[in-house]
């Protein structure tokens, strides 16, 4: 059993290739399942460069993956799903959005962090070291908040904020772990994610410092590329497969119809994918 769960597809505006570019590509690997989690709509198209609007999510991504899942039924599993922006502000309307669609999971992710208006975006600018410590602060309170608002399965790349620099205090060590703390009591998951081994950071989002929370707190996992494009479905798993023996006592969560369920992923490599 080896899955995806995290891939975006050209609708995201940043990403390049069809959604039917990775579905083929992760049924080339020999992956049982893949999870589509394109970037969702946010009110009042918000960032639109970023992701596809209202609209197209209607007309073309639902519509495509519903089509494709069919297509494809006989060759491997998709699973409709979404990342979501977690933002204060739109949190009314990301829930009207997810009880208007069956997804089989929801992403939750912070992109932004502080109130409409004064935000910084974890994405596009630079941040200098004088600028990290508010960032990290505001970082893992958003994170806590994504968890408590109870609207995810999976909560994404938890420690993206790292990209910026490497920053520690006593008090982003007590928000990380309070933030883990709202990720255990909620009773939902933590990706690893492997995008960050392709970025100069080096280390999957989160790494091993967040894992031995993880670890003692008995998080359970699931696991994604957040491929861009179709070549990097399924990339760096040899990788990830270690990290969950390490951390996840060997098991992955998958989800369908927001119903999660365990599986053993040393099955991943019985299968010779990967
Ligand atoms: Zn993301
Ligand atoms: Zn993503």
């Amino acid at each position: 059993m080896i899955v995806d769960y995290h891939t975006h597809n050209r609708l995201c505006r940043h990403a390049q290739g069809d959604l039917e570019e990775y579905i083929q590509a992760a049924i080339r690997l020999g992956l049982d399942e893949i999870g589509c989690t394109d970037h969702s709509p946010l009110p009042g198209n918000y960032d639109a460069r970023h992701r596809m609007t209202v609209e197209e999510f209607y007309t073309d991504y639902a519509p495509a993956v519903s089509e494709l899942t069919e297509k494809y039924a006989k060759k491997i599993r998709i699973r409709r799903a979404i990342e979501i922006d977690h933002l204060e502000w739109a949190t009314d309307w990301n829930q009207r959005f997810i009880a208007e669609n069956d997804f089989d999971f929801v992403l939750g992710s912070v992109h932004f962090i502080g109130p409409l208006g004064q935000e910084k975006p974890l994405f596009g600018p630079e941040y200098g070291p004088d600028e990290l410590e508010s960032l990290y602060e505001g970082y893992y309170l958003a994170i806590a908040d994504s968890a408590k608002s109870g609207m995810f399965d999976i909560i994404s790349h938890c420690d993206i904020v790292k990209k910026f620099g490497s920053f520690a205090s006593k008090r982003v060590d007590e928000l990380t772990r309070e933030a883990m703390t709202q990720i255990k009591k909620a009773d939902i998951c933590i990706e690893i994610n492997t995008s960050g081994l392709r970025k100069p950071e080096k280390e999957t989002y989160p790494g091993e410092r967040i894992l031995a929370i993880v670890r003692e707190l008995q998080i359970p996992l699931t696991i994604g590329s957040d491929a861009h494009t179709p070549e990097d479905v399924g990339r760096d798993f040899d990788t990830i497969v270690d990290l969950v023996e390490a951390y996840g006592r060997g098991k992955i969560s998958l989800f369908d119809k927001r119903q999660r369920t365990e599986m053993k992923i040393s099955k991943l490599r019985q299968n010779g994918a990967g």
